[in-house]
């Protein structure tokens, strides 16, 4: 089956094994991007998820040229470290606007097609570290944690119309974001990760395409960690 997919900050890390996993499955995909475009073979718009205007015309463009989307990957986000004390409004709010403001934008312009067609996927990609806290990223765990109840909340209001919502919480996945993170803390990390290695972001992939697919039609309001043992229990 063909699904109408958009993966957002799909140009790169995990959201491009995603589109990848996902178009692999079948699908028609779209990723969004801001600065970087994705490799040439990917269908993609300029999409930055905290402009309601540029959310508003990709929307429109995935709509037109590929049919309105039907499974949303909310994948979309930033850290911007430091401790409290240290940390600015401009920080902490920054950090909100992209993955947890963004997030819902994107879900809820997903949802209003997904309700008109009686059927649809939304996956937020939150982070291990939303449940176990994370000492200097305050903003960041804030922003990941929410998403939990998001999408608990979305299954609730959406779910008799077909559509499920769930969350993917990765650990240590080998990206851009984790290798600009200190030697010190990537060690502490694999330190509490029971299989002592980072994850690929392919082995992130399966999973949303697990919860993308047929098989997951009866997922709704979970929290599928993906993290070799960071964290374990949501
Ligand atoms: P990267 O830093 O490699 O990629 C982040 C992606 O998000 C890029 O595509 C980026 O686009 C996009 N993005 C950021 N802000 C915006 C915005 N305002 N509007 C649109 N797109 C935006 O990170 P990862 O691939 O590692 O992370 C993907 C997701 O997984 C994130 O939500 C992250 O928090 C989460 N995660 C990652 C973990 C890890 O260890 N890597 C662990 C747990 C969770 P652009 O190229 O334009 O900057």
């Amino acid at each position: 089956m063909s699904r109408s997919v958009l993966v957002t900050g799909g140009n790169r890390g995990i959201g491009l094994a995603i589109a990848r996993a996902l178009v692999e499955a079948g699908d028609r995909v779209t990723v969004t991007y801001r600065a970087t475009k994705p490799p040439d073979d990917l269908p993609a718009v300029p999409c930055d998820v905290t402009d309601p205007a540029e959310v508003a015309a990709a929307f429109d463009q995935v709509t037109r040229e590929q049919g309105p989307v039907e499974v949303l990957v909310a994948n979309a986000g930033i850290t911007r470290d430091g401790l409290l004390l240290r940390m600015t409004d401009e920080d902490f709010e920054d950090v909100l606007a992209a993955n947890l403001t963004g997030a819902v934008r994107v879900a809820r312009r997903a949802a209003q097609d997904m309700l008109a067609a009686r059927w649809g996927r939304l996956i937020f990609i939150s982070s291990a570290v939303a449940l176990t806290g994370s000492p200097g990223q305050v903003n960041y765990t804030a922003s990941k944690a929410a998403l939990i109840g998001v999408a608990r909340s979305l299954a609730w209001e959406l779910g008799s119309r077909g559509i499920t919502a769930n969350v993917v919480a990765p650990g240590l996945v080998d990206t851009d974001m984790s290798r600009a993170m200190s030697e010190r803390r990537r060690a502490e990390y694999l330190a509490m990760t029971a299989l002592r290695r980072t994850g690929t972001p392919a082995e992130v992939a399966a999973v949303v395409r697990f919860l993308a697919g047929a098989e997951a039609s009866y997922v709704t309001g979970a929290v599928v960690p993906v993290a070799g043992g960071l964290g374990m229990g949501f």
